[in-house]
């Protein structure tokens, strides 16, 4: 994303998009800018057609009813992407994040030109049912990105230094955009979703990564390196009972470490792959995370213990960031929201626990998991990138 460093023209864009509409005088104030500069800036983007502006509402106070200025929701459509192991989700957004059209699609093949191939399919046939080609595109995955265009590494596609935003923009001609895919989200929450107006706004998700985005006067924080909001590795469960066990009722109970081998951090206890490998070892057979949700087996006492020991772990990680950022809103979602929907209580009691004496309740929102708001991430980073194109011209 391009930070403050963007134009003016551009800023105006987001703001309209995050925030619209809004009045001239509320646009210059949430900018910083006079009255004269806002109008200057503003100008162009009308005469271009991104911008109208809307005859006063109801009058609600004293005064003169004032006109608003909104972003042209057919002014352009964006294609948003959410890269999976085994799978494409699409979506076609309007500016102001509407989804107009959307699919999903397997990933046959995980090599970067066949990646790339299936984007450009997937943007051809959804541009042709709107009857033009999408005006950016964007693309997230839960990966480290440089630049908003090479992906670092992306171990689940066995991919290493790959200039994807590159390779996709020579493919359909249209300018394209990578990130990593909570900071997408956090994004297209706290402007389209339900973050929008809350400043701080934080997202943690949970999955098969463990990660959290915060958003921050509009815009994602991203640190001074670019690694803000990696809790994924830090400690939430304490070891408890004679074992060091952090299942203390299970007798006998191996402790999962995560991939770098640390005991009782977020990834080990709360992530789907701790969770299932902690069931594993219980029960002596593999489960996925679908048939572990199955009332059948959640139900079983060996099973319950380790999906409460996640939903108190990540009552630890929300509570923390509570206590540093006092976020207006917080969401959790990612595919392990189910675990803390069927164990509200210790998720609740812990995040509870952890608030200072004198400090409001914090808002803490569970999100149902759906690729397609994943997708629609990273049609708002499409859209942030097209801010920056036409507000540079
Ligand atoms: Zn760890």
């Amino acid at each position: 994303m391009a930070g403050s460093g963007r134009t003016l023209g551009a800023r105006v864009l987001v703001a309209l998009v995050a925030a619209g509409p809004l009045s001239r005088t509320e646009l210059g104030e949430r900018l910083g800018l006079s009255a004269a500069t806002t109008t200057r800036t503003v100008r162009p983007l009308l005469e271009a057609g991104k911008v109208a502006e809307r005859p006063p509402q109801e009058q609600t106070g004293p005064g003169r009813p004032t006109r608003t200025l909104a972003v042209v929701e057919d002014c352009a459509t964006f294609l948003g992407v959410k890269l999976t192991a085994d799978r494409l989700y699409a979506v076609l957004t309007s500016p102001v994040g509407a989804v107009l059209e959307q699919e999903a699609v397997p990933l046959e093949r995980t090599d970067p030109e066949a990646v790339v191939a299936l984007v450009a399919s997937v943007a051809a046939s959804l541009g042709a049912r709107r009857g033009r080609m999408p005006d950016t595109i964007g693309i997230s995955l839960g990966a480290a990105v440089a630049g908003d265009s090479v992906v670092k590494v992306a171990a689940f596609l066995g991919w290493r230094d790959v200039p994807l935003a590159e390779l996709v923009s020579a493919a359909t001609g249209v300018a394209c955009t990578v990130a990593n895919d909570v900071r997408a989200f956090a994004y297209a929450e706290a402007w389209f979703g339900v973050g929008r107006g809350a400043d701080p706004f934080a997202l943690v998700t949970l999955g098969e990564g463990i990660g959290c985005g915060l958003v921050v006067g509009g815009e994602v924080v991203s640190g001074a390196h670019g690694a803000a909001g990696s809790i994924g590795h830090l400690p939430v469960a304490v070891p408890e009972g004679p074992t060091g066990s952090l299942h203390a009722s299970s007798p006998g109970a191996t402790d999962i470490r995560c991939e770098v081998g640390h005991v009782g951090c977020a990834r080990a206890v709360a992530s789907t792959s701790g969770i299932t490998r902690a069931v594993a070892s219980r029960l002596g057979r593999e489960l996925t995370m679908a048939e572990v949700l199955d009332p059948r087996t959640a139900r079983q006492s060996e099973v319950r213990e380790i999906l409460r020991t996640a939903a108190r772990a990540a009552g630890r990680l929300v509570g923390s960031l509570v206590a540093f950022l006092d976020p207006a809103l917080t969401v959790v979602s990612g595919e392990g929201v189910a675990v803390l929907q069927a164990h509200r209580d210790v998720f609740e009691a812990e995040v509870a626990r952890l608030r200072h004496w004198s400090a409001s309740p914090a808002a803490v929102q569970l999100r149902p998991f759906e690729f397609e708001e994943w997708a629609r991430g990273a049609a708002a980073l499409a859209v942030d990138r097209w801010a920056d194109l036409v507000g540079a011209r």
